[in-house]
């Protein structure tokens, strides 16, 4: 029996990987920038969608980026960054997600005079005003954020400290996050140093635009407790697709500390790390039992969300099941107390219909 797309957007989700500004709503983004004067390639709000995702799907990185650009320009005083924010929890609260943890880089949202503290300020007052909005409509979501540095600049401890000083605030997790080639975790080692020390969570992108020594970086020196994306695991597992795998010791240790990968199927697919959805190595991992999450990444560059990711692995053959042990995944990988992660896993196991 296939899902319907009702069955589908109605099914409990969690999302452990979305980037606030790569998920702005094209409207928005065309309102916002009519506000300040910022020129667009589009002022219709379906032609810019589809122009970032074709930039998106190019496979040159500098049209991939692009988009950023254009986001980050009109998100730069505490009011854009709030309503951006609050539009994000709704939306995804529409979309069935339960929890979400939206990351973003502060230092990207400074260049009119906002402190990093400020703009982590206008995060969460717009995670509250998103949370209360969806209740209004009947979505019961909880939110949080992690704070990015950028991997091929120099704020990294000045983030982790700006995380830690926002602790219990909020702010529930580190994350570095840009172009991963050449920039690996060792030249943000200081962060890490301090995160792990104060036992602080730390989830990195690795494993994307890098092989599998990234992610054994991120593991290791990195501690992180999730990997960001880490589709290029498979290249430390001899024989991948065939029926006899044999796991590297970097692959062996994901495997055996269900250590969640956050997956972004289409976002993989976009970046080159995945050939395709159908071909997306995100399911022999799942079938050898790694802890998979399903992740946006970025809905308006890549043009996705929660209801369309599960659509899509569905057409690649997910199951209900499938889905669900996917969110159970990420509802025990949240950077939440262990309680709340218990109340989450049980809201998924009751949505799904399911025995844990
Ligand atoms: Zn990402």
């Amino acid at each position: 029996m296939t899902l319907t797309s009702d069955e589908i957007r109605a099914l409990p989700k969690v999302v452990l990987h979305d980037h606030l500004d790569g998920g702005l709503r094209p409207e928005t983004l065309i309102e916002l920038a009519a506000e300040i004067g910022y020129e667009l390639p589009y002022t219709d709000p379906d032609m810019l969608a589809k122009h970032f995702v074709a930039n998106a799907n190019s496979g040159d990185l500098v049209r991939y980026l692009e988009a950023f650009a254009h986001t980050t320009a009109v998100m730069q005083t505490a009011a854009q960054i709030t309503r951006v924010a609050r539009e994000a929890v709704v939306d995804h609260a529409r979309d069935g997600v339960i929890y979400v943890e939206l990351r973003y880089a502060p230092e990207q949202h400074c260049e009119k005079g906002l402190s990093m503290q400020d703009v982590v300020d206008a995060v969460q007052t717009g995670l509250e005003e998103g949370v209360a909005e969806a209740a209004e409509e009947g979505f019961g979501i909880r939110a949080a954020a992690l704070l990015c540095a950028m991997r091929h600049l120099d704020k990294s401890l000045e983030v982790a400290e700006l995380a830690l000083a926002n602790r219990g605030t909020g702010c529930v997790g580190f994350d570095i996050a840009g172009p991963e080639l050449g920039f690996p975790p060792a030249k943000h080692a200081a962060a890490f140093a301090l995160l792990r020390d104060e036992l602080f969570p730390v989830t990195i992108h690795a494993g994307e635009a890098d092989g599998a020594g990234s992610v054994s970086q991120a593991l290791g020196l990195g501690a992180a407790r999730r990997i960001g994306h880490g589709v290029r695991i498979h290249e430390d597992i001899e024989g991948f697709g065939t029926e006899t795998p044999v796991l590297g010791h970097i692959a062996q240790y994901a495997l055996d500390q269900q250590i969640p990968l956050e997956m972004c199927p289409t976002s993989n697919v976009h970046t080159g790390a995945a050939e395709s959805i159908a071909n997306h190595p995100m399911h022999e991992l799942r079938d050898l039992g790694f802890a998979i999450t399903i992740n946006t990444d970025d809905k308006l560059v890549s043009g996705v969300d929660m209801v369309s990711e599960f659509e899509e692995l569905v057409g690649a053959g997910w199951t209900t099941e499938d889905l669900f042990e996917a969110t159970l995944a990420a509802a025990w990988g949240a950077f939440l107390p262990y309680d709340e992660r218990a109340d989450l896993a049980d809201l998924v196991v009751e949505g799904y219909g399911m025995d844990e």
